[in-house]
């Protein structure tokens, strides 16, 4: 039995020697972070089909490159964005310079979810190193395959003091949790969110929640059959099983059979006649997710697909026509089931989206700059794609996190490191010129102080 309150101590303890402090140790820590897993990639991959049944192409693109990717990219800027920023100071100090300087925040604890269970824990965790942190990384105990490949690959390798993988459910989260953190990023459902905060708070310690929700995804526009193909990519990518996948549409009444004939034509281009025998597609999680998807089948008209095989985990690329008031729109669908909303016109969709909880993504396809500019003002989200789905994820630049009910916090690229660091100001005086204005007695002084205010304030 793994002593968390000791793996912790050591953890804060070694944290304060600032063991990646230089940029030469976090070039180190990355670059055999990802020789590390290029070296397993294949039992990664192997892992993560026994989970997810993941073909290799999703595998690599979502999962294993992904994680390569975003640890180049972070390391060929590291060095610029580590170094302190000179910001102006008041002449009212003068001589004086002013920095911000990005700092470790010590001890960071990692908390994912099973759907992308390699993607989801790595991502943080380069950017959590690449900003000096020590980690504790905790996978989720449902994708067990990659929860075992992850702790053996990482504690094989690294000092436990700089990373360390802690596998459990919720009694090792849970103790996790009760030790002191100097950061917590969790990504998974908000129920766990609010545990999450709560116990967070006990010692004032600040939270990252990446969360879900539902994915919206309006669509006006002439252009039925090239939306079709890239909402069904979007949406039956690991099986459904995405964050961000688009959980429904909206659309109006007279283009639902144009698309869903369309979605169709790309299901059956991409998988094959038959589903259940393609690589390139996903299995549900566990029985307790299929049992909840198949539990929506019943309530709803089946408009494409809707076998499922219980033995295999297999659900195939669903349609469904839905009313606002069913089950399937009640909660996040995780899964590969797309219910179709008919509603006349964009303002009816956009007042439908921004009377429930603010979405991680927000989807619309659309053809006028007055329909796209008009649904980017109105409707709030983590993140949103004009007439594409979910790639706004691949792109380091963007930050990626949600808002309201789907999360706070971002990261990504530089926007982990700067999640990662604490800014610290940092002012720099002289003892040359010594102006007296701000010492007592003040008397006669205020208007002076003002004065020179207005002028260089
Ligand atoms: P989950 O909340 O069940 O589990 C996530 C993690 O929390 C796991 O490591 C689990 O062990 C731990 N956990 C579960 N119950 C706990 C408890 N009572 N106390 C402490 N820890 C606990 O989430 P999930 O089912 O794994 O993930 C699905 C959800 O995550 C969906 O809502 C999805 O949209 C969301 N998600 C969000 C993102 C994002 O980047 N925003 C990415 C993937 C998934």
């Amino acid at each position: 039995m793994m002593n968390i309150p000791q793996v912790v101590a050591d953890q804060r303890k070694f944290a304060k020697s600032k063991p990646l402090q230089s940029h030469q140790a976090r070039i180190e820590i990355l670059t055999k972070l990802k020789n590390v897993i290029k070296d397993s990639s294949d039992e990664i991959e192997s892992a993560l089909k026994k989970d997810l049944g993941k073909g290799s192409f999703e595998t690599y693109i979502s999962e294993i490159d992904y994680v390569i990717n975003e640890i180049d990219h972070i390391s060929h800027k590291l060095s610029k964005w580590m170094k302190p920023k000179r910001v102006s100071s008041s002449l009212a100090f003068f001589p004086a310079k002013s920095f911000i300087h990005s700092e470790p925040f010590g001890t960071i604890l990692v908390i994912a979810p099973w759907n992308y269970p390699f993607q989801l824990l790595f991502a943080p965790i380069v950017g959590a190193l690449a900003a000096g942190n020590t980690i504790i990384a905790k996978p989720s105990e449902i994708s067990g395959e990659t929860s075992k490949v992850v702790a053996k690959i990482v504690n094989e390798n690294f000092d436990p003091r700089l990373l360390k993988v802690i596998e459990g459910a919720v009694p090792e989260t849970t103790e996790l949790l009760e030790q002191r953190f100097d950061y917590i990023f969790y990504t998974g459902s908000g129920n766990v969110g609010k545990i999450i905060l709560e116990k967070a708070a006990k010692n004032l310690t600040p939270v990252t929640l990446e969360l879900g929700g539902k994915s919206p995804c309006a669509v006006y526009t002439d252009e039925i059959d090239l939306s079709a193909k890239r909402i069904v990519w979007g949406k039956y990518f690991n099986a459904g099983q995405t964050c961000v996948a688009p959980d429904y549409v909206i659309m109006p009444e007279e283009k639902i059979e144009e698309f869903v004939l369309s979605c169709k034509k790309w299901i059956e281009k991409f998988y094959g006649e038959n589903t259940q025998q393609s690589g390139d597609y996903g299995r549900i999680i566990n029985e307790n997710h299929f049992e909840r998807l198949e539990s929506y089948l019943g309530e709803c008209e089946v408009l494409v697909g809707g076998e499922t095989d219980k033995a295999s985990l297999y659900i195939s690329p669903t349609i469904v026509r839905s009313s606002i008031d069913s089950k399937v729109m009640q909660e996040e669908i995780f899964g590969p089931i797309l219910p179709i909303i008919s509603l006349n016109n964009l303002d009816e969709a956009i007042e439908l989206i921004i009377d429930r909880d603010k979405p991680l993504a927000a989807y619309a396809f659309l053809d006028s700059v007055n329909q796209k500019e008009n649904y980017i003002e109105s409707v709030s989200a983590g993140g949103m794609v004009i007439n594409d789905t979910i790639i706004h994820l691949s792109n380091e630049k963007l930050p990626f996190g949600g808002v309201g009910q789907s999360g706070m916090g971002a990261y990504h690229g530089k926007h982990s490191f700067d999640l990662f660091s604490h800014r610290k100001s940092v002012m720099k005086r002289s003892f040359s010129l010594e102006n007296n204005l701000r010492y007592p007695p003040y008397e006669n002084k205020l208007w002076l102080i003002r004065k020179i205010l207005k002028i260089f304030g």
